[in-house]
């Protein structure tokens, strides 16, 4: 057993540090992808009317199978002007307004014409293709709740119950910043001994799928003073995310810089693989993240713990991480001490997801996890997971 944090230990110790943010007031539009901060209750029944659910005939359950004639046709958005009468039939629209007197819809395509009469065959049920009022929900009803993620499905019922305004909670304000001396910006021409830099603008990508609104700071060379003007500007948003120089290297400055500034350690270095050197601090309500250098520790670190500290600033009731079930496609040895987390590509066989360990699984590999879908999680200990085997794995 090793006695490094383990990472679930790690995350709750992040999780506990974060105090969520103030809300807001949004319109639908710009709730998308944000996460609310309130109870919203329908105000209208939904349907707020008995609604045909065909394009076809109003008519009495109870007179049919019979001839009828059609005494009026009615639009979506424009009710009959009179109630249906014994005997009657009316043309109605899919979402028309079933009339008084009308308890069931014959579909178009069931019903014969002639002149202005229908011919009905069958004998119709009370409440066919009727569409009952509140049948979805009833006003006053809470449709969704404090902490729930505002995809498609949740803003189309937000709009659906009549609610245009919702509380959200802030977008996090987020700065990311690369350090190493070794670093160029792609475009620009590299030297030898030079690397161009990739994680800033993977941590950014990131944190802005996240929800966050991001601001990428100039990469430091290794030098303390740069390091502590950036890193002092990067400490006053809600959340800073910097990667590199946070092993035991001479050149390694950004935890001894952080803590000159103020920075209260909260971990240093984690049972996990890659990303092991990962640390983790607070100043006031800031929270620092100390990524490895590695592009794919810097990505695994994110996954497990920036990301849901993130969705937690937010208000999220699951911040994550949310990981889900497969079956491993083919054997993986496990880290005696580590929990590993193993990039993969997913496919379905027979229903079920499969998870497959990619070629090229070393921390510096960032092309050849660009072709992964999914973290797989091997848990740390002896042997090696068997193919087949029920495994838990992270979409990326
Ligand atoms: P470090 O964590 O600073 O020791 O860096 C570990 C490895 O990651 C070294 O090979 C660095 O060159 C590389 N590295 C550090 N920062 C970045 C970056 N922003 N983009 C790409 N590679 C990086
Ligand atoms: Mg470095």
């Amino acid at each position: 057993m090793s006695d490094l944090l383990s990472m679930d230990d790690a995350l709750a110790l992040v999780l506990e540090r974060v105090q969520p943010l103030e809300a807001e007031s949004l319109t639908l539009e710009q709730a998308v992808g944000r996460v609310l901060l309130e109870e919203v209750r329908a105000t209208v029944d939904l349907p707020p009317f008995p609604s045909s659910a065909m394009d076809g005939y109003a008519v009495r359950a109870a007179d049919t199978p019979g001839t009828l004639p059609v005494v009026e046709h009615i639009a979506a958005g424009r009710p009959a002007a009179r109630a249906l009468r014994p005997g009657e039939a009316m043309g109605i629209a899919t979402g028309g307004v079933v009339p008084d007197g009308a308890d069931a819809v014959v579909p178009i395509e069931v019903v014969g014409q002639k002149d202005n009469n229908i011919q009905v065959d069958v004998a119709v049920a009370i409440g066919a293709h009727v569409r009952a009022i509140g049948g979805d929900v009833r006003t006053g009803a809470a449709i969704l709740g404090e902490g729930v993620h505002l995809g498609p499905p949740q803003l189309g019922a937000v709009a659906a119950v009549g609610v245009a305004t919702l509380r959200c909670a802030r977008r996090p304000r987020a700065a990311v910043l690369s350090t190493g001396t070794e670093l160029r910006c792609p475009g620009e021409p590299l030297g030898h001994g030079q690397i161009y830099e990739s994680n800033s603008t993977m941590l950014a990508a990131a944190l802005v799928g996240a929800g966050a609104e991001v601001e990428t700071l100039e990469p430091v060379a290794d030098d303390a003073e740069a390091h502590r003007r950036a890193l002092e500007r990067g400490l006053t948003g809600d959340i800073l995310v910097t990667s590199g120089g946070v092993s035991v290297g001479p050149h390694d400055l950004v935890r001894s810089i952080e803590r000159e500034l103020g920075v209260e350690e909260v971990f240093w270095r984690v049972a996990v693989k890659p990303g092991k050197p990962v640390a983790f601090g607070v100043r006031g309500r800031t929270l620092v993240f100390g990524l490895p250098g590695n592009p794919v520790s810097a990505l695994v670190g994110f996954e497990l713990f920036v990301r849901p500290a993130v969705r937690a600033l937010q208000g999220a009731g699951r911040p994550g991480p949310r990981f889900a079930l497969g079956r491993l496609g083919s054997s993986r040895p496990r880290n005696v001490s580590r929990d590993e987390l193993v990039r993969a590509s997913t496919r379905t066989e027979r229903g079920e997801i499969v998870v497959e360990p990619l070629q090229g699984q070393e921390s510096h590999m960032i092309v050849r996890a660009a072709a992964a879908d999914a973290l797989l999680l091997v848990p740390r200990g002896e042997g090696e997971l068997q193919p087949g085997e029920p495994v838990r794995y992270l979409p990326i």
